[in-house]
């Protein structure tokens, strides 16, 4: 749709992004947005008013060039727009659908401020996935004969490969589980990313040329500095994958889950999952303690569970904070309310205490109220003396944030590393203290966005190419 001014534009009617309704997606695990059709696609990227501004650019981590992209998908130029995306964004196709756009570029867009935002989110899935299956496959450029090792197959690992293969070095990739994707394989969960995505992505990678080496843990059972020995540089993309230590009482009794315990076993394949990774057993009544996405994941997975068991969706989020300062998106925090999940704030977990069956059945809660604000500049939950109640339930899950693994910090000492283990690094290369060793992604910033992990890929794989001109001599 070409030549539509702006008086034009604004007749122009938001389009509905298809989407599988609450009652019906909660019977599966399935993709929940069904994406637009061309005309579709065409018609919202013609609502763009191509603002002098460009809001939405400065809100993307990956600063990617929406307007433009826009205005080739309103003229039909799928492919084109595609490789707008791509220019800039190695994870077009996934960020697209897991980033929080309210919060980001969609957030940012004028027209959101008077009516609906454009769906850019949807409109970059689009043209993503019409790039997967009609785009031409990669080529291999000519080899360098640099040869680079990732440590760390997750979006950061999985971006600096990409951009370095696409430079003619040679990339190995050491990943300590059985398959590729970091969280985006393991975590979250497929009715927001299916993995023909993310599979899709890996054999890509393959056929520029990318070595993995699955089930080997960097620091455990390769040292790094053989690393540093036998590659020109060495990226280290290892997240920040630990569950938060708590210490309630009864934390380990059966039914009480963290995060990862609960999520991971459901969205792995049998066949790619570590060999101590158990499914969980979900309850009829489940609680859910945190704040962030990965808590309105558990939740959501929680309800998909109990359906499939033939019951009632029975599941509660407890937050310590209230509504306003809860980090989770607000499309998340609606599709699980849709979904039946109640919400309780200003309340925090004491105690789990077991049935005579050993399980747990009741939760000793506390209440809470806001205090003076913290380090995070939101306000801080403070008990409430002598407020506790009990919440009955047999399944719980703490989704309370996650830490990096100190392993490698620990096994060469000689990286500098800062709270509890993060890498630090140059945040504007990528660069940590050694040299010949880059790092980003959660490993450097602690737990954040896929497209902030994308784009420290990018930036590190910039450096890293200097590196292998400047100071890795032929
Ligand atoms: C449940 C959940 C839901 C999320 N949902 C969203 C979302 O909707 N949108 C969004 O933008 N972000 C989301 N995130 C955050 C996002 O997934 C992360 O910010 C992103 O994956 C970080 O990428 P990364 O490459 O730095 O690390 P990771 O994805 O953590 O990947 C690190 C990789 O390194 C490997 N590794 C670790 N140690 C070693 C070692 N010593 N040797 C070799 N390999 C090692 C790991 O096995 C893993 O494959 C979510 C996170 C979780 C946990």
């Amino acid at each position: 749709m070409t030549n539509v001014d702006r008086k034009q534009k604004a007749k122009l009617p938001p389009q509905v992004v298809p989407m599988r309704s609450a009652e019906e997606r909660i019977h599966d695990f399935e993709q929940i947005k069904l994406g637009f059709d061309e005309q579709a696609a065409i018609t919202e990227a013609s609502r763009c008013l191509f603002c002098p501004k460009q809001a939405c650019v400065v809100a993307c981590p990956l600063d990617n060039d929406i307007p433009t992209a826009m205005k080739l998908i309103g003229e039909g130029k799928f492919i084109d727009a595609a490789a707008v995306y791509q220019d800039t964004s190695t994870l077009a196709e996934v960020c697209s659908r897991v980033c929080p756009q309210d919060n980001l570029c969609e957030g940012a867009c004028v027209l959101g401020k008077r009516g609906q935002a454009v769906a850019l989110g949807a409109l970059e899935r689009f043209v993503t996935d019409y790039a997967r299956v009609h785009g031409a496959p990669p080529e291999r450029p000519a080899s360098t004969g640099k040869k680079v090792a990732v440590v760390g197959a997750g979006p950061a690992g999985l971006s600096v490969a990409q951009r370095l293969l696409e430079k003619g070095h040679a990339v190995t990739l050491y990943e300590a589980w059985p398959w590729a994707g970091g969280w985006l394989t393991y975590a979250i969960p497929t009715y927001k990313l299916p993995r023909d995505v993310v599979n899709d992505k890996i054999t890509f990678l393959e056929r520029l040329g990318a070595e993995f080496v699955y089930n080997t843990r960097v620091g455990k059972d390769v040292p790094l500095q053989k690393l540093r020995d036998d590659y020109d540089a060495v990226f280290i993309g290892v997240g920040a994958m630990l569950d938060a230590q708590v210490r309630f009482e009864g934390k380990d009794l059966p039914g009480v889950y963290t995060g990862t315990g609960f999520l991971l076993p459901i969205y792995v394949p049998e066949d790619r999952r570590p060999p101590d990774m158990n499914p969980p057993k979900v309850g009829k009544s489940v609680a859910v303690f945190g704040g962030g996405d990965t808590a309105m994941d558990c939740v959501r997975t929680a309800v998909r569970l109990q359906v499939q068991q033939g019951w009632e969706p029975n599941v509660t989020l407890i937050y310590r904070r209230t509504d306003e300062e809860m980090p989770a998106s607000h499309k998340e925090r609606k599709a699980a309310m849709e979904e039946g999940v109640e919400f309780v704030y200003l309340a925090a977990p004491l105690a789990f205490k077991p049935g005579p069956d050993g399980h747990i059945r009741e939760i000793i809660i506390q209440r809470m109220e806001l205090g003076e604000p913290d380090d995070s500049g939101r306000r801080r939950p403070v008990p409430i003396e002598g407020s506790e109640y009990i919440h009955e339930a047999d399944t719980a899950v703490l989704a309370l944030g996650y830490w990096p693994d100190p392993l490698i910090g620990e096994q060469e000492p000689g990286l500098e590393t800062h709270n509890w283990g993060l890498i630090k690094v140059d945040e504007a290369t990528g660069e940590t203290n050694l040299p010949g060793v880059f790092s980003g992604g959660d490993a450097a910033r602690g737990p954040a966005l896929v497209s902030k992990a994308a784009r420290d890929g990018i930036v590190a794989a910039e450096t890293i190419h200097q590196y292998l001109a400047e100071v890795v001599k032929a």
